[in-house]
């Protein structure tokens, strides 16, 4: 949102300044080595001296971040910025602490090279079944009782490159959901991820994992999708191979074909696209407006979330030389537009789905709280899209002044939706 607004400083920047100055104190009084990591880490780079950061380490960690951390330790010199090289399946090692919420990398990297997408700059590798299963015991023995895959595109999991594997996909999911049965875990298995073209490539696959999870309407999966844009002129340009195997020209009907194809297993999808692609024109953004009209006139079931393009560091567009920010002004009103086109169903769907998703809360009071905070959230975001929609420049001139971090700046804030 602060893209949007250009108003004061994020929630998140406010906390890592915060603990960068803690850490900074402890270095003084200890004299260690202060090496920073992370995908979000390329929008460190620069700014090392003011943090006090002596590596700054990008890329994967298993093979190249212990040799950085013995250099140190043995008191070598290391560069100030590392790059770590991608290590064969072998050489990934399963987790040795539980990890949150039971989540356990199934696939790491993409194949269809979108150039904003940072995963797809690693090689593709599917994780081996063995080392899955023994993540998730390893949680559920823990005593955490989840377990969740995450994935670029869980339909790429055994694949080769673009050419899925139906087969291994459905072995994932029957030793997990066995693994899952033998600790009295109930709850679907989900993954965080799936592409709308494979959905289409392995029907099967998808079918089988909603047989095997025992979905319906009021046990369902919400996995995230990247819808991006409903102009085929900016889909050949900037993801030409989310489609495959069909052309840029089919992504519509790959869009609608797959979002039937998700919602009839139960799949209610959280579509994500991108507002600010480098020489997007009204045209283009009409065409977005246009394909999530289409999907409210099929009865698409799921949210459709607008997201300011961010030229991440390290993607394709990124190298290329493209580092602008956007701003709300920038932006023209067919993009503001294509915005609460998007909010609006994500709106509708919200109501429609929270009564069935909270009715599995068993304590009634709890389900009551639940249901009314839920819709109170959701009436509010109602009233946010509306000042919005009436004048963009609502979030400069009133919400980007609010201040969360005082009582009154947070009543103030708590007002405001309420106007
Ligand atoms: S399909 Fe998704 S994960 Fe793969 S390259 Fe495109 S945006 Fe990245």
């Amino acid at each position: 949102m602060r893209v949007l607004t250009g108003g004061g400083v994020t929630c998140t920047r406010y906390e890592f300044e915060r603990l960068m100055r803690t850490i900074k104190n402890l270095k003084k009084k200890y004299g260690f080595k202060l090496v920073v990591g992370g995908p979000g880490v390329w929008q460190l780079r620069g700014l090392e001296d003011k943090y006090g950061i002596d590596v700054i380490f990008e890329g994967e960690a298993e093979l190249t971040f212990p040799k950085i951390v013995k250099d140190i330790l043995e008191g070598r010199e290391v560069p100030r910025h590392v790059w770590g090289e991608s290590p064969p399946l072998s050489l990934i090692p399963p987790i040795v602490t539980p990890s949150r919420n039971g989540i356990v990398q199934v696939t790491r990297g993409c194949p269809r090279r979108c150039r904003f997408c940072s995963p797809t700059m690693f090689n593709f590798r599917s994780i081996p079944l063995e080392t899955i299963l023994k993540e998730i015991e390893f949680n559920l023995r823990s005593g955490i009782r989840a377990i969740g895959l995450t994935t670029e595109d869980i339909m790429l999991y055994g694949a080769n490159g673009l050419n899925l594997n139906v087969d291994a996909i459905k072995k994932l999911f029957d030793n997990v959901i066995r693994l899952a049965r033998k600790y009295h875990v109930t709850d679907p298995i989900g993954f965080s991820h799936v592409t709308l073209s494979s959905a289409l490539v392995a029907k099967e696959a998808v079918e089988y994992i909603s047989e095997v999870n025992e979905l319906s309407n009021n046990r369902p999966l919400f996995p995230q999708v990247g819808l991006e844009s409903g102009s085929p002129r900016i889909v050949a340009k900037y993801f030409g191979g989310k489609p495959y195997p069909w052309k840029p020209s089919e992504w519509w009907d790959v869009v609608i074909n797959g979002s039937k194809l998700l919602n009839n297993n139960y799949w209610y999808p959280c579509y994500t696209y991108i507002i600010g692609f480098p020489d997007s024109t009204p045209d283009d953004y009409i065409l977005t407006i246009e394909l999530i009209d289409r999907l409210r006139e099929e009865g698409f079931k799921g949210w459709t979330f607008p997201l300011i393009l961010v030229p991440i560091g390290g993607t394709l567009i990124e190298k290329s030389g493209y580092k602008e920010l956007l701003t709300l002004k920038k932006l023209p009103q067919e993009a503001i537009d294509a915005m609460v086109a998007g909010w609006s169903l994500s709106i509708k769907f919200s109501y429609e789905i929270y009564p069935k998703v909270l009715s599995g809360i068993k304590n009634p009071l709890t389900r009551r709280i639940m249901t009314a905070l839920a819709k109170k959230a959701i009436d509010a975001m109602v009233e946010w899209m509306k000042g919005i929609k009436n004048d963009p420049e609502v979030i400069e001139k009133v919400y980007s002044k609010v201040n969360i971090r005082t009582l009154r700046g947070l009543v103030k804030a708590t007002a405001l939706q309420y106007k």
